[in-house]
């Protein structure tokens, strides 16, 4: 691949670009691996658009693509080819107003190589920015995003050894989840679970160090030390450290296209 330049960035805040990059390597790269696509798979894609379209705090241009792909979706019959998926996710063929950029542009997702990093972390990006979003949204639902991202792993995430870790840990207690800010603190939890496992692994870039987070640097409030010297979360502190983390305006607009 091409070395681009490095970009600059924040690593306290996140970037519009890593989840627009996320969305067009989800849908025009990931999902293109699937010529047809039926059954639970179909209904793990319909869930995905539709938590998009109600949570993603896309530009307009974006939220107009995610809802014709949505309206498409809902009028689709029992099975959809990638065929002609691809041609609504086709900016060309939309009105000026509606697009999603092509091509990836990362930034807080930056790696030092091309295999580290960058779509898997915009995932992870992703799904917290709309556990968060749902959260502010006063979803009615609050298993929703949650089960949106479980059955989009479970059906299309290409690591397959990672879609087999995440429904291990979602089978063994999503079911916890019932209000919507426990599907916040579950996603952080369980992503924490996945730092921990990964540290050190070969999939660890070294310049991105696996640590449970945020670290105290950043939020020294959510770290407390018990009298016996372990760790504790303080999950108080937590829970509005991710809210406004990942809240649709602490969002940076910077490299967009
Ligand atoms: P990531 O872990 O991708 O995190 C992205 C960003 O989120 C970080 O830079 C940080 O800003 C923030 N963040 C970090 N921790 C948290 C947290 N606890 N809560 C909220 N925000 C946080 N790789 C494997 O090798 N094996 C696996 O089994 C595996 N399973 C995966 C399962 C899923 C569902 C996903 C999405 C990815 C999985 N991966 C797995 C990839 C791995 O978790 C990382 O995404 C990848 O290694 C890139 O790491 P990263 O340094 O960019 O940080």
């Amino acid at each position: 691949s091409t070395e681009e330049p490095w970009r600059p960035f924040n690593s306290s805040r996140v970037y519009m670009a890593d989840l627009e990059s996320t969305l067009h390597y989800s849908l025009r790269v990931e999902l293109s691996a699937h010529p047809v696509i039926r059954g639970q798979a179909l209904r793990a894609l319909k869930m995905y658009i539709s938590v998009l379209v109600k949570y993603f705090p896309g530009r307009p241009i974006v939220m107009n693509l995610l809802k014709a792909v949505n309206s498409w979706l809902k009028q689709s019959s029992s099975e959809v080819s990638y065929e002609e998926l691809s041609a609504i996710l086709d900016n060309t063929a939309q009105s000026p107003d509606t697009a999603l950029p092509d091509g990836v542009r990362w930034v807080a997702c930056q790696s030092s190589q091309p295999h580290l990093r960058r779509y898997p972390c915009g995932v992870w990006t992703l799904f917290h920015v709309l556990t968060v979003q749902a959260y502010n949204n006063h979803s009615t639902d609050p298993e929703e995003v949650l089960s949106a991202m479980r059955n989009y792993v479970h059906s299309f995430f290409g690591c397959r050894q990672c879609a087999e870790h995440f429904e291990n840990m979602a089978r063994e207690s999503i079911l916890e989840v019932n209000t919507l800010m426990s599907a916040v603190m579950w996603l952080w939890s369980r992503h924490n679970r996945v730092n921990n496992r990964l540290a050190g692994a070969l999939s660890e870039d070294p310049n991105f160090p696996k640590i449970q987070w945020p670290s105290p640097d950043m939020c020294p409030s959510c770290h407390t030390v018990k009298p016996n010297g372990d760790h504790r979360w303080n999950n108080d502190r937590v829970f509005p450290f991710l809210l406004s983390f990942f809240s649709s305006s602490s969002i940076l607009p910077d490299y967009l296209e």
